[in-house]
């Protein structure tokens, strides 16, 4: 009797523990709409992998639809000016703008990318960390009933102040998987959002259609940990744990950014040259490199 009480409490606590291990992972591609051969093989993937359009790209319009009709979740990935000097999208949305210029670009947005249900920054380090830019843009967001996705280029990033008193709903990237576009690295950064998702109950990664990128998600996707669920980030909107006074599990403090001129999404082909996020993970970078961040590590 007492041997099987003690079997009970402990198949309660292995129950308990994978329940406290499961975890929501979402994948976002951004940059789609320049190359749609290595695009479409990510429409291959599962359904639960998203893609982020660039409005002005030769190919957002097409891209969207089929991604739509392949049953993936589609993002506007809209261009935001950066603190260094890159080359920019056209429409690139500064802080200076007015607000009828930042509904124009929006509305155009919205119209190049058909079926988008939320919206995601290329770039943005200088205009998201700008609350009276940002502001421009969650009152423009209000009329479309679009989700904002912050990519997180920039530690001190406004969008969640900005969206109060507005129904726009905010989430935020945890995971860039290809800051550097060496195989290993782009799988330890898989790993690091697997982890993540299963510590916090949930995680957002965000690629792009680099070959490599596409590789390993190919290769990985396949092999998730049972207790990991992929999701589209809509799903991930009524996460309580998501409210914008939440502390990140790993403290993001407003750092002084060491921004690179590297580029994260170099297009290959002879279009137009799609310019990278670079931002972000600088940022994300002087965390990793802190002590607490290594603190952390080694919990895991
Ligand atoms: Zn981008």
């Amino acid at each position: 009797m007492l041997q099987r009480r003690k079997i009970s409490v402990l198949f309660s606590a292995l129950l308990f523990s994978f329940a406290a291990q499961a975890g929501k992972l979402a994948i976002v591609i951004d940059d789609v709409g320049y190359r749609p051969a290595e695009e479409n093989k990510v429409l291959q993937m599962p359904q639960a992998i998203s893609v982020a359009v660039l409005p002005n790209a030769p190919h957002a319009r097409e891209m969207a639809t089929r991604a739509h009709q392949g049953g993936h979740e589609v993002l506007i990935h809209l261009p935001m000016a950066p603190l260094s000097k890159q080359p920019l999208e056209k429409d690139t949305l500064t802080p200076e703008m007015s607000s009828e210029e930042i509904t124009r670009i929006m509305r155009n947005a919205v119209s190049n990318v058909p079926y988008a249900v939320g919206l995601n920054n290329h770039m943005g380090s200088r205009m998201t960390s700008s609350l009276s830019g940002m502001q421009k843009v969650m009152q423009a967001l209000n009329h479309y009933n679009l989700y904002f996705l912050d990519s997180m280029t920039i530690a001190n990033s406004q969008a969640i102040p900005a969206a109060q008193g507005t129904q726009v709903k905010v989430l935020k990237r945890r995971v860039f998987l290809d800051d550097s576009q060496d195989i290993n690295a782009i799988r330890q950064q898989f790993s690091r959002a697997v982890k993540l998702a299963q510590r916090d109950g949930y995680a957002i990664a965000i690629g792009h259609p680099h070959p490599n990128t596409v590789r390993v998600l190919q290769q990985m996707l396949p092999s998730l940990p049972a207790d990991i669920t992929l999701v589209r980030p809509s799903q991930l909107l009524n996460e309580t744990r998501h409210s914008g006074s939440r502390t990140p599990a790993v403290p993001v403090k407003p750092a002084k950014p060491r921004f690179q001129p590297a580029e994260l999404c170099k297009v290959k082909q002879p279009l137009a040259p799609v310019p990278a996020t670079r931002a972000l993970t600088v940022v994300g970078e002087s965390v990793s490199h802190s002590p607490l961040f290594s603190t952390l590590k080694s919990l895991f």
